[in-house]
């Protein structure tokens, strides 16, 4: 069954469309990789608008590490100034410093874990970072303007165990270079027994689906805290206020199929391998764009046929269908109905007013709750996908700003609008 799933990695990846990891270019060995799951940044539709490069990319594939890099918690101690203590100066040597006060750290120092392989994710662009994540702009980003970055250079870590390869665990904060994590004295920190532990300044989010995310029955759970030992909290009173919440012993920080974890400016939605077999393929998504324009859907006032793009393709072409928002009929680009003073239009088919958009393909085969034909859309971007798929993210709270939370467009990012926040798509097809 492993072997199964990893020839259909190598097949894959030979793809053009991002879903290579850089990883896998680096490796010289015909051996199949073993795929521990996929990191898949929410609102961009398969690939960053300037392109994937390295590490930079929309989504980051997790493969089992040729040598492992794990490390774990061994010995701690008080030092009086961290900065000139040993495990900090010894930049082969991870170490996490918790400041208690001007001039008292506890010193956690890690060791190897041949049992683990690590991957850190977070804004830096230095070397141990594994997946460069920037804030994420909604819409369609074609002005993508630099805003104040509130995501952490070193954001979090997962530790995979290499033999058990579901159990893939999420601590908040990141080693640096010299494989340090500091927590400054204004970081909120608590002493259990001998434990040290702590939160970064605008922590680490987690959301374990209730039920299982493939099929479509799951649905969004608790929002939670993931400390830097990875312990389970309830969230604080504001993002980054400085009381931690209360402990939650029953949940874990091992991430299950259809997790989501918020960095404060990026939500990151985890995938297991296990269920991403049990998922479309973006060839299978192609297929059913396929068969959907197979039908010739027509507009009802130009009578030309429309094409729902594969691709998103700049500018608009003379067969790009359009939806209205307020019924779901579908149609070609034309004036009628239109109200030049609130740009809304009444539908020819229907009457119905309301705003019209771009019919676009949810192509991120990782959004997909389950495979059929995207008859739906999301309001008001108009990325189409499975109707589960698109009741799933609706009702899914995603973390915005500071205090707030908000159902997306995964494809886009863009807030849903209206009530429920999409629309069931109504084609004119298959006339002949
Ligand atoms: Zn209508
Ligand atoms: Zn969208």
């Amino acid at each position: 069954m492993m072997s199964d799933l990893s020839n259909r990695i190598l097949c894959s990846s030979s793809n053009t469309d991002g879903t290579e990891s850089p990883i896998l270019a680096e490796s010289d060995s015909d051996k199949p990789k073993v795929k521990y799951g996929e990191l898949v940044i929410l609102g961009y539709n398969g690939f960053l608008p300037q392109g994937d490069r390295g590490r930079r990319r929309s989504k980051f594939v997790l493969y089992k590490r040729t040598d492992p890099n794990g490390v774990k918690r061994s010995k701690h101690y008080i030092v009086q100034s961290p900065q000139t203590s040993q495990a900090i100066l010894d930049t082969k040597q991870h170490s996490i410093s918790y400041t208690l006060s001007r001039n008292q750290a506890v010193i956690v120092e890690y060791k190897e874990d041949p049992n683990q392989d690590m991957f850190q994710v977070g804004r830096s662009s230095e070397n141990p970072i594994d997946f460069v994540v920037m804030d994420t702009q909604p819409g369609d980003k074609k002005d993508n303007k630099a805003t104040q970055s509130t995501i952490s250079r070193f954001a979090c870590r997962i530790l995979v165990d290499r033999a058990e390869t579901s159990k893939a665990r999420i601590y908040a904060a990141g080693f640096d270079s010299s494989r340090n994590i500091f927590l400054g004295e204004k970081a909120t920190k608590w002493q259990d027994n001998v434990e040290i532990d702590g939160l970064t300044t605008n922590g680490v989010l987690i959301m374990h689906p209730e039920g299982q995310f493939c099929g479509g029955s799951g649905k969004c759970g608790l929002w939670r805290e993931c400390s830097v030992g990875g312990d389970v909290f309830s969230l604080r009173e504001s993002r980054s206020a400085q009381q931690k919440g209360i402990p939650v012993f029953n949940e874990s920080n091992i991430l299950q199929d259809g997790t989501l974890i918020d960095l404060c400016g990026a939500t990151l939605l985890w995938r297991s391998a296990e269920g991403l077999h049990n998922s479309p393929t973006k060839r299978d998504l192609e297929k059913l764009v396929d068969e959907i324009n197979a039908g010739r859907p027509q507009c009802p006032v130009g009578l030309n046929t429309l094409v729902i793009p594969r691709k998103v393709t700049l500018g608009e072409h003379v067969n790009q269908p359009y939806v209205y928002l307020n019924c779901g009929h579908v149609q070609g680009h034309h004036d009628w109905g239109q109200d030049k003073s609130t740009g809304a239009r009444r539908c020819p088919m229907c009457l119905e007013m309301g705003p019209v958009v771009t019919l676009c393909m949810g192509i991120e085969p990782a959004f997909y709750v389950d495979s059929g034909p995207p008859t739906y859309a999301f309001n008001p971007c108009g990325h189409m996908a499975t109707e589960k798929t698109v009741k799933y993210w609706a009702n899914v709270d995603i973390p915005h700003g500071t205090n707030g939370f908000q159902a997306v467009c995964p494809f886009c990012a863009t807030p849903l609008e209206g009530n429920p926040g999409y629309i069931k798509l109504i084609f004119q097809d298959n006339l002949d």
